[in-house]
């Protein structure tokens, strides 16, 4: 009856991710675009459901019409459930997320990523970034810095250590995630969970 779940554009890493998180193989190979239900995975019990909610965001060879389909149908799955989703894991790829967040953001846009940030903590889900991809990131803190700046969290990112989590999900490393979803949890009530 409890939920986390993870969203994000796609090729961020979530097939990954969830993968690493739950130990269950995930078939990466869909093809992209292609509308899909909710990946639901028990998660650390048997009450505690992870759910991977397909990818949004450009896509080589998918029609703009289906990508937004996709991205309304993720924000309707999270609407209807908003009541015991208790995290809200947004996955964004560390290498790319503030060249791509710039590039679109302007008079009448708002980024995919900033406005799935600030859509969450509106319906009441917590939300937390999954800063993926951090063996390939030099300038480590700056990079998060800028991340929170980007998403209206006055730096430094170490004051939102429950909201902003580096992570690289092929090496394995996930602490900083698990540790912040922890904390939610903890929030909410719900230490029994995890
Ligand atoms: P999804 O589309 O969000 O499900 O993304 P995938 O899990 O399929 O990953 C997309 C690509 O990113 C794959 O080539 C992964 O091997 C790669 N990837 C995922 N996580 C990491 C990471 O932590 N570090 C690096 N360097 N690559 C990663």
């Amino acid at each position: 009856d409890a939920e986390v779940v993870l969203v994000g554009r796609s090729n961020v890493g979530k097939s990954t991710l969830m993968r690493e998180l739950t130990g269950h193989t995930f078939d990466t190979g869909q093809r992209p675009g292609v509308t899909r239900e909710p990946n639901h995975y028990d998660w650390a019990s048997e009450d505690f459901v992870i759910s991977d909610l397909p990818g949004f965001g450009f896509m080589k060879g998918v029609p703009e019409d289906v990508r937004e389909q996709i991205k309304t149908d993720v924000v309707r799955y999270v609407e209807d459930n908003a009541e015991k989703i208790l995290v809200g894991i947004l996955v964004v790829d560390g290498k790319s997320v503030i060249d791509i967040i710039d590039r679109h953001s302007g008079e009448d846009e708002i980024p995919h990523d900033v406005e799935m940030f600030h859509f969450l903590r509106d319906v009441g889900v917590p939300p937390v970034v999954a800063v993926n991809k951090m063996d390939k990131v030099d300038d480590r803190d700056q990079r998060l810095n800028d991340l929170c700046d980007r998403l209206g969290l006055y730096p430094p990112w170490k004051q939102w250590q429950e909201t902003i989590a580096p992570i690289s999900a092929k090496r394995g490393n996930l602490g900083a995630l698990e540790a912040a979803v922890r904390h939610h949890l903890h929030e909410a009530g719900r230490d029994d969970l995890f």
